[in-house]
């Protein structure tokens, strides 16, 4: 059935080598991958806990972490969470994660709680802000962080296992040699004032790995967490392809439902479209608009480009895209697959809509 997203498991396998010899060989960083751009996609998953390099397996939803959790363990591989927990699913957190990301000392009273019942010992990296300004104790902040470290310390089910931070997401800033160093600074300092040693000291996300490249990630960062890097090639500070990567491992198809030749410009007044906006037209004359059934419920029409160089998209509506086909070598008719590759949000989404179908290659 169309559409679908289809998974090269073998290029995904590929993209993973490329960035565990990054991270691992050359950076000496434990690597975490993370899943939740691919909506934890089942075979996905099952490919990533059998690979050797792969140390922590991560995503930022529970309910995610819960398909794979036992398969992911069974290999040897640390659950993730990344996503600062919710009061409402401690429990769940304590059962299926074995290492969450956190920066409130309430949240954290509750995972001590529910570890406590289990009988086991849940891991906290404890999240350090370094002005990307989403989640985190502020850096310069050290009373906070040594008040929180002082409590976690003296919670009989909880092992503070290190510290981290998230750049680039929200803020949009840029990981670099000083801004990580100061994460690096803070471990020190907490393991001098407390005497102890932290196991990692996570340096962010794929918009850390062009550091290693560069010989320029501190010493002393130990962990990078890895999506969109492996998962689409992709160097996230300065939007790079990385060595050894592809970006078609994931590969959107769409069917033709209708083919005409039309003009280029609405007739009529123009108001606004089905999403509010004042949509936007280029008069390239009488054209070929190729009509395929998928829309803005199941993709980001702004984050995918034809395969065809000489195709076009024009833009769409809920269950519409509308190409122009008029200058492509192939001779389109209805019925014909039109295919895309997807970046982060086309990915994200077109993963976790339930009208896009999954195939494995
Ligand atoms: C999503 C996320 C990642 C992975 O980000 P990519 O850019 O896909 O590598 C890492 N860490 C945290 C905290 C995240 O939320």
């Amino acid at each position: 059935m169309y559409p679908r997203l289809v998974i090269d498991l073998k290029k995904l396998h590929a993209n993973l080598d490329a960035v565990a010899g990054i991270t691992k060989e050359q950076g000496g960083c434990s690597l975490m991958i993370v899943t939740k751009g691919m909506c934890a996609h089942k075979e996905m998953c099952e490919m990533i806990a059998q690979h050797p390099a792969v140390d922590f397996m991560a995503d930022s939803r529970v309910a995610n972490i819960k398909t794979y959790a036992d398969f992911a363990r069974a290999n040897g591989k640390k659950t993730t969470l990344l996503r600062i927990p919710m009061h409402a699913e401690v429990a769940d957190v304590a059962k299926y994660v074995d290492l969450s990301f956190n920066s409130e000392l309430s949240t954290i009273r509750l995972l001590n709680e529910e570890a406590g019942k289990l009988g086991v010992k849940h891991n906290i990296l404890l999240m350090i802000d370094l002005g990307d300004l989403r989640e985190g104790i502020f850096y310069q902040n050290e009373d906070l962080i040594f008040e929180t470290v002082e409590e976690i310390l003296s919670m009989e089910h909880i092992n503070l296992y290190g510290v981290g931070v998230n750049l680039t997401c929200y803020g949009a800033i840029i990981p670099k040699n000083d801004n990580l160093s100061n994460l690096v600074a803070v471990a020190r300092k907490i393991e001098d004032k407390f005497g102890i040693k932290l196991e990692m000291v996570s340096g962010g996300n794929s918009s850390s790995i062009y550091l290693i490249g560069k010989g320029e990630l501190p010493e002393g960062i130990t962990n990078l967490r890895l999506g969109e890097s492996f998962l689409l090639g992709n160097d996230t500070a300065y939007g790079e392809k990385l060595p050894g990567t592809c970006s078609d491992a994931l590969v959107l198809e769409a069917q033709i439902v209708e083919l005409k030749e039309k003009p280029s410009l609405p007739i009529g007044e123009v108001g606004v479209d089905a999403f509010g906006q004042k949509p936007y037209y280029e008069d390239r004359g009488i054209i070929k608009r190729a009509i395929i059934a998928i829309g803005k419920q199941d993709t980001d029409i702004d984050s995918m480009e034809p395969l065809d160089p000489k195709v076009d998209i024009l833009g769409g509506s809920s269950d519409h895209i509308i190409l122009d086909v008029t200058k492509s070598d192939t001779e389109y008719k209805v019925g014909d697959i039109v295919q895309f590759v997807v970046g982060y949000g086309g990915m994200l989404k077109t993963a976790t809509s339930p009208y896009v179908e999954k195939v494995c290659r």
